[in-house]
């Protein structure tokens, strides 16, 4: 089979149809190298400059100073929940959680390990249908550092504004709305972000850290959990996933291609829009999981009036061609994942069954 059909999962999800091409096209001998991307030396000029590359592209896009780090590391997000307490916790012993998701409740879980967690704000009594006001939030001035998730994949709700932590140290986990548009990263003392969403393919965590962050790490911690040794050995101290490294070189290259972030934020917008708006219009039919001024670009969770309509909705979109729709148990419903290589017609063409189901089915 090679015909493709509309990737609506969470992560791993949908890549750019120009890079899976490309890294076809050169999986078998890279050019210059005679050898496959999957062979070579993580220590070989090749791979030296494609990490280069990589970095040189992602601090450009998202207009990174040179008082960051980039790192490339495995374990995924989850592995950050305690890299990040572990490594940042220490000077202070607490710090700060704003709690909008099953992930954020995963952050707190691993940090709880390592110090005193305060939970600054939490919309749990309410189904996490929302992110918190800044009035709401219940920041300790004297915190180690305040930990939020800036998208919500399994709630479909987004942070719009970045939340204001005064000289608490920032730190955030943007594995599914990375890239998604230009954020101001010096608000910023730390990001991470599984790759799997939407910057390549899984085996990648993607993290950007402020220098003097990198000073708190004590040289007690386990070598592979401080974040000073792989720093200091550019990502390099063991073998990093080379394959997953190159695809995100080359989703940079397509983002820049497309005209950076700006430009892709404006699509994500568009597409965005699509969806919410024939949710809206459905006059009740379908109904919006998060509060409007909550709405995630990336995932745009939905409910039907009942269960079984739901699960008819998913099977017969499925059988057209339009997969991994069913929401997360926790929400249940469904979850349209369109993050950036997610096609604009693939949401224009969704929309269109979504609304001849709902004419068949009223
Ligand atoms: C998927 C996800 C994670 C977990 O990522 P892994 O790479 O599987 O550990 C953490 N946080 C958020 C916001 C996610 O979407």
């Amino acid at each position: 089979m090679t015909k493709r059909i509309y990737n609506f999962s969470a992560g791993p999800a949908v890549l750019p149809e120009e890079v899976l091409k490309e890294a076809q096209e050169n999986l078998f001998s890279l050019p210059g190298a005679g050898m496959s991307i999957l062979e070579i030396s993580h220590r070989s000029k090749t791979f030296d400059k494609i990490i280069a590359e990589a970095k040189a592209d992602l601090k450009s896009l998202l207009g990174i100073s040179n008082d960051y780090e980039l790192l490339f590391l495995q374990g995924g997000a989850s592995l950050q929940f305690s890299m990040v307490p572990l490594n940042l916790m220490p000077p202070k012993n607490k710090a700060d959680y704003i709690v909008t998701g099953s992930w954020s409740k995963k952050a707190v879980k691993e940090a709880k390990r390592v110090g005193i967690v305060n939970i600054a704000a939490s919309t749990e009594g309410e189904n996490f249908k929302r992110i918190p006001k800044q009035e709401e939030l219940k920041l300790d001035p004297d915190a180690a550092y305040v930990h939020f998730t800036s998208n919500n994949t399994i709630y479909g709700t987004e942070w719009h504004k970045e939340l204001e932590a005064g000289n608490v140290p920032l730190v955030c986990d943007a594995s599914s709305d990375i890239l998604h548009k230009k954020i101001d990263i010096n608000k910023y003392a730390l990001i991470y972000a599984g790759a799997q969403k939407n910057m390549g393919p899984s085996g990648v965590t993607f993290i950007i850290i402020r220098k003097d962050m990198v000073e708190r790490s004590l040289d007690s911690l386990h070598t592979m959990l401080n974040y000073k040794t792989h720093v200091e050995n550019n990502s390099l101290y063991n073998t990093p996933t080379t394959f997953g490294i190159y695809i995100i070189s080359l989703v940079a290259k397509w983002i820049k291609k497309l005209g950076g972030l700006d430009a892709m934020y404006k699509i994500n917008k568009e597409k965005a829009d699509i969806l919410y708006k024939c949710i809206d219009d459905s006059g009740g039919y379908y109904k919006g999981h998060a509060e409007k001024d909550s709405r995630s670009l990336m995932n745009i969770t939905f409910n039907l009036t009942t269960e079984e309509l739901e699960k008819k909705l998913i099977s017969e979109a499925t059988a057209a061609g339009f997969d991994g729709l069913k929401g997360h148990r926790s929400v249940g419903g469904l979850r349209a994942s369109i993050y950036n290589a997610f096609p604009k017609k693939g949401v224009e063409d969704l929309v269109s069954f979504m609304k001849d189901f709902q004419k068949k089915n009223g």
